[in-house]
């Protein structure tokens, strides 16, 4: 049969390269080579979840109550678990029914919300160097995604007085993420209170990403986007369960915020996917409601890391700063090298995989990122190896 030629929609042929392909060849030619890598490119923790969480899992997966369909906006004790938790944690105080929504992973509600609220031509506001997801979800959705550079002169935060009148006017919706990746930045609350102020001048639904919101040093809690006044009345926040209890597999997060943002966000999910399976939503609620108890040692056990890695990283020379959440580092490419040629390098002559900056939007050029997913010896390791191939 001949059959004929199958064509990709527009709105996949036009999306950005995948940067990381030359990257992904380098790292199979060393391995078949017998190299021993030290893969600090994945942002997956390492370590397992947490026992208590399987064993709930465990024990909700046998009852049949939790074979059927869930429920489109989660169970509703799931969602009064965050809403309690956002109380403790943030002082926030939101409705479990309407300001409450359950995701299948946080990228999921990322990438479907632009469905909700972009028409074609509509501006997506997104960080860059950024998630991908922020200006792919933007695209699916016909929408035009305008860059904000996150440069070191800004602290790494978006200029919001940098955004052009017609590019504001123009602009339904703007992703932001705190604690950053790539460059694991946490906004303060005087940030998002610009924000607020902007998003209410211009009309623009705030959408903030608060995956690594647990994953912070040195006791240093960064805040919620909604504990400042009016960004319940302009956004909503995404949370995941991925970061802070090792869940990555699972598939369970949550948005919260304004309920007609949230209602939009679930009209979408209601036609094209039916919830979060029920027994990830029970094992769930326990993660939620352990509080510190569970995370506690994750944060000592990255900040040990970071300790380890980042001022060896600084006395071989190179321009990084303390990460203060997220795990990651940030690192500037040292003199002569672009993002692709210092991660080349690093790969070629040190046998460490790292993400070169670019990879993350024109703005990360410059720069690469390391994980803190490894183990500390490995850390160790990786400044040796750097100090020895030099740079
Ligand atoms: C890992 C990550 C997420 C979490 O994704 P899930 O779908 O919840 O696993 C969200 N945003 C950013 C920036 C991330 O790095």
């Amino acid at each position: 049969m001949a059959g004929f030629p199958i064509e990709f929609a527009n709105r996949i042929k036009t999306l950005p390269p995948y940067l990381f392909a030359a990257i992904d060849e380098m790292k199979q030619k060393a391995i078949a080579r017998g190299v021993d890598i030290i893969n600090l490119g994945i942002g997956d923790p390492d370590l397992p979840t947490p026992t208590p969480i399987i064993e709930r899992l465990k024990q909700a997966a046998a009852d049949p109550k939790n074979h059927q369909y869930p429920s489109y906006e989660g169970l509703l004790p799931f969602r009064q678990a965050v809403a309690n938790w956002y109380q403790r944690r943030f002082g926030v105080t939101l409705d479990a029914r309407s300001e409450v929504l359950g995701l299948i992973g946080s990228k999921e509600g990322i990438g479907h919300v632009p469905l909700a609220f972009v028409d074609p031509g509509d501006i997506v506001l997104v960080p860059s160097p950024g998630y991908p997801v922020f200006p792919v979800g933007a695209i699916f959705a016909g929408g035009i995604p305008h860059l904000m550079p996150l440069l070191k002169q800004n602290g790494f935060l978006p200029d919001l007085n940098a955004i052009p009148k017609e590019v504001a006017k123009r602009a339904k919706l703007m992703f932001l993420n705190s604690p950053n990746n790539p460059t694991s930045v946490v906004a303060g609350k005087d940030f998002f209170d610009r924000v607020v102020a902007f998003a209410l001048e211009h009309q623009i639904i705030v959408c903030h990403d608060a995956a690594y919101s647990e994953i912070y040093y040195d006791g240093r809690r960064p805040p919620s986007f909604l504990e400042v006044g009016g960004a319940k009345e302009v956004g909503i926040e995404f949370h995941s369960l991925s970061k802070t209890f090792n869940m990555t597999g699972w598939r369970i997060g949550f948005a919260v915020g304004n309920k007609q943002i949230l209602a939009g966000l679930g009209k979408v999910k209601s036609n094209l996917d039916s919830g979060i399976f029920q027994a990830v939503q029970e094992a769930g609620i326990t993660a939620i409601q352990s509080d510190d108890q569970l995370t506690d040692g994750l944060r000592k056990l990255y900040q040990e890391r970071r300790d380890v890695l980042v001022p060896g990283l600084k006395r071989l020379g190179l321009a990084v700063d303390m990460p203060p959440a997220a795990f990651y580092v940030w690192i500037a490419a040292p003199k002569g090298y672009t993002s692709t040629a210092f991660t080349a390098h690093l790969l070629e002559k040190a046998g460490i995989v790292t993400t070169p900056g670019n990879g993350f939007g024109a703005a990360g050029e410059g720069y690469i990122r390391m994980t803190l997913t490894t183990p500390k010896e490995r850390l160790t390791e990786v400044v040796e190896r750097i100090k020895k191939a030099g740079f």
